[in-house]
């Protein structure tokens, strides 16, 4: 998008026209979406950003031919003007801890053998050469990885419950339907580095006793679904897919499938609806997935973030992934971060960070030099975190405190001149359209929710307008059939509970 194809090209002609040894490589994301398009020069890890086809010929004569970095076009803090060159120094990087994005802009996502050579595969030999099915999910239950999707559910104990199933057919899906507003993390995942999900549901098809696997993707992804499909091919090609995987005996194929932009399909059972062609809606639970899921197979579901996880915890250990994160969250979270901040792209952090840190160091501070208000967090399911919470870490249990969730990982920050009501009327409208209608609470529950908002922001609020929001929220939350509908109140009653007087000066402006 942001004229990178172009600049390959321009380099690629430069490079040859000047007769200086050196290739160009294509690779994902490397994060910092406001500084696109980025280009960095190996093996001296230096940066250049918002680099334009006019500064190709600076970097090709001065750099790659006479080995000066060009001071001018390198990485530049908004927030105290400060300039970094190489890439570890740079606070934006320095500060993150990449696990699931390790590879992201790093190896060329179309080439399965520079994954190989980044240490791509070498989980999945140690597990199927090593390692017996429950010494896998053991692993994977003592290393406290969480479903990076939403909920948070300790993801071995999910592995072990579909593993202890007795069926002759199991499946294992990976939910790549990400729609929250504002979050791209699984994109760049499929983008940058398609092999370590592939890897993660190999290993998770060994560790249950499954061997068909389908990844389930949104349909407006379709770079992510080429990248996916070439990494498929490629993987069967060497073996890594398909029949007797590197000789171990083991069967497992994996096929997709793609939504077709339902937010409501990014629920586990809606989802499996969805692949059986059946209409995309919530099945009540139970039976839940792992014992009836997938044509009423036993089925195990994790997102893309998730099964990246997966090949590092196999190939370091457990107690290793344990040294990141918090006492009962471990490991990284990968954050979408976006809104009024310099630094706006990905991150990966160790769960546990404090907001300030990821946004005053990785982020760069506020926008224009504008305060920070809050930041909402786990997208239209999440909440809110103001200012006086800055120093909180970002963890499961902490945030659930403060009414907010973790979530995918969306990241909105926002600064003083956001009206919160507004912000919150955007994520009630964004799941009042997406309620899929089956259940009455979300169905007429948000509308009623949406119509009270409304009015309030357009200056026509009634007393006791935020008594009847609490109210039915607090319904909604405990009466709704899916998480979709369960989560859909909590932007609002997050505002309310952080943020109330903006709703009372709504309602008394009026009078
Ligand atoms: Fe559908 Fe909403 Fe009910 Fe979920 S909570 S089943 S999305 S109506």
């Amino acid at each position: 998008a942001s004229g990178s194809l172009s600049l390959k090209e321009s380099l690629e002609k430069k490079i040859a026209d000047s007769g200086i040894d050196a290739t160009v490589k294509l690779t994902g994301c490397l994060g910092p979406c406001s500084k696109g398009p980025v280009l960095k020069v190996n093996p001296d890890s230096v940066i250049y950003e918002n680099v334009h086809d006019e500064d190709i010929d600076l970097i090709v004569k001065e750099h790659l031919g006479d080995g000066r970095v060009v001071e001018s076009l390198t990485w530049k803090n908004v927030s105290d003007g400060e300039s970094f060159a190489r890439q570890p120094d740079i606070p934006f990087f320095k500060e993150q801890t990449p696990i699931v994005l390790r590879n992201c802009g790093n190896v060329d996502p179309a080439n399965i053998y520079d994954y190989i050579g980044h240490d791509g595969y070498q989980g999945l030999a140690m597990a199927l050469k090593g390692m017996k099915p429950l010494c896998v999910i053991e692993e994977v239950i003592q290393s406290g990885l969480r479903g990076r999707g939403g909920g948070g559910f300790p993801t071995g104990k999910k592995w072990e419950f579909t593993a202890l199933e007795k069926s002759d057919i199991k499946y294992v899906l990976c939910n790549a339907d990400e729609g929250d507003p504002g979050a791209f993390m699984d994109r760049s995942v499929l983008e940058g580095d398609p092999h370590s999900l592939i890897e993660g549901m190999i290993i998770a098809g060994y560790a249950i006793g499954s061997s068909q696997g389908y990844v389930y993707v949104r349909v407006e992804y379709p770079l992510a679904v080429e990248r996916l499909n070439q990494a498929i091919y490629q993987a069967r090609e060497a073996g890594l897919l398909g029949k007797n995987i590197l000789g171990s005996g083991f069967d497992f194929d994996l096929g997709i499938r793609m939504g077709s932009g339902a937010f409501v399909c990014g629920e586990e059972t809606a989802l499996i609806n969805s692949i059986e062609g059946k209409r995309g809606e919530p099945r009540p639970r139970p039976p839940f997935p792992a014992q009836k899921g997938l044509w009423g197979k036993p089925t195990l579901l994790n997102n893309v973030e998730t099964y990246a996880n997966i090949a590092p915890i196999i190939q370091r250990g457990a107690a290793w992934y344990g040294t990141y994160g918090s006492e009962k969250s471990k490991g990284t979270k990968v954050f979408a971060l976006a809104g009024s901040i310099n630094n706006s792209g990905l991150v990966e952090i160790p769960i546990g960070t404090p907001l300030g840190e990821v946004i005053y160091d990785i982020g760069d501070g506020m926008k224009e030099g504008k305060h920070f208000k809050a930041a909402q967090i786990g997208g239209p399911s999440g909440g809110c975190i103001p200012r006086e919470y800055l120093n909180v870490p970002l963890d499961y249990d902490t945030l659930k405190e403060l009414g907010a969730i973790i979530g995918s990982g969306g990241l909105i920050v926002m600064d003083e001149d956001t009206c919160m009501v507004d912000m919150a009327r955007f994520f009630l409208e964004f799941v009042q359209e997406e309620s899929c209608g089956k259940c009455v609470p979300c169905r007429v529950g948000t509308k009623r929710m949406l119509e009270i908002l409304n009015r309030i922001c357009e200056g026509d609020g009634e007393e006791g307008d935020i008594d009847k929001l609490v109210e039915l929220g607090h319904q909604i939350q405990q009466t709704a059939l899916c998480g979709l509908g369960q989560t859909a109140p909590n932007p609002v009653l997050s505002t309310i509970r952080h943020f109330r007087n903006e709703y009372v000066e709504h309602i008394r402006d009026k009078h």
